[in-house]
């Protein structure tokens, strides 16, 4: 496995590689977990070689704190890298990816003005811009990006077909903590008891899909936030049921799109996110 830090060495590398096959690249903040190895584990079994980008990307945070407590660990990510079969572990710092300030504004119409990205603005911009440009450092044959952050890969396959990038985006199941709790970097940031409370969030989501057919869409998203709300420890910013490709409000439960339930909590002060699909 080679630790590279500039576009450069990676092109390098990387035109020697295009010769043996596919390229599978899955870009991520670090502070690694079982979540990120899934995608990597995926990446590695279709793929001849693997790119895993680490870079906490600035222009995605709304929130300076946020990005300063974002947690850094890249001694410790580089091990369990070295447990998964990926060639490549591209590491830039910030100017390496953004030479000159990104001023580019995209527009994704109704998909960004829900959830993460109606409470988060300016936070899907940012995503794209870095995807972007890492898309064109790396021309990946396939890119691979979890379905814990559901919105987001419905955002990047959009950005794929407005900026006709020849790249298949694959989606990966959501790994979770034996409590339930969808696993995340920022989980780290929560003390024990924090820990454990934020497992409701799951929980409640499997409780509400169980009941579903005895409660209307409305009353199924009150319930969840009551229920949710009523744990000292967690804040719920917000519950949505959403169709699962133009990401909008569901009345019915007989509608014919895929449905699925996403939520935004804070823990303390740190926020979190899961979803589970209704049918
Ligand atoms: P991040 O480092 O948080 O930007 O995440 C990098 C990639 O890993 C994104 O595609 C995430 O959706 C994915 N990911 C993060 N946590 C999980 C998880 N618990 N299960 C599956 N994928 C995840």
């Amino acid at each position: 496995m080679l630790l590279v830090k500039t576009i450069k060495e990676l092109q390098n590398l990387l035109n020697d590689s295009r010769k043996f096959g596919t390229i599978g690249f899955v870009p991520t903040m670090g502070a690694l977990h079982k979540g990120h190895l899934s995608l990597i584990k995926q990446a590695v079994l279709g793929n001849e070689t693997v790119v895993v980008s680490i870079f906490v990307n600035p222009t995605q945070f709304n929130n300076s704190t946020d990005l300063e407590e974002y947690p850094r660990t890249l001694e410790s990510d580089l091990e369990l890298l070295e447990t998964t079969g990926c060639q490549i572990v591209f590491a830039p710092n910030t100017k390496e990816v953004y030479p000159e300030p990104d001023i580019r504004k995209f527009n994704f119409g109704k998909l960004e003005t829900v959830m993460e990205g109606k409470h988060r603005p300016g936070h899907f911009n940012g995503v794209a811009q870095v995807v972007s440009k890492l898309f064109d450092i790396v021309k990946p044959d396939r890119a691979y990006f979890g379905l814990k952050d559901f919105q987001q890969l419905t955002i990047i396959k959009e950005m794929v077909l407005q900026l006709k990038i020849t790249v298949e985006i694959v989606a990966c199941p959501i790994i979770r903590e034996k409590s339930g709790l969808a696993m995340s970097s920022r989980n780290e940031l929560l003390t024990d008891e924090q820990r454990k409370n934020a497992s409701l969030l799951h929980k409640t989501l499997l409780t509400a899909k169980e009941q579903k057919g005895q409660k209307t869409v409305s009353e199924t998203i009150t319930r969840v936030i009551e229920m949710i709300n009523r744990n000292p420890f967690l804040n719920v910013e917000y519950f949505e049921i959403v169709d699962d490709e133009q990401l909008q409000p569901v009345k019915n439960w007989n509608e014919k799109s895929s449905k699925i339930g996403c939520v935004a909590a804070f823990c303390g002060d740190v926020r979190l996110i899961d979803n589970i699909y209704f049918n």
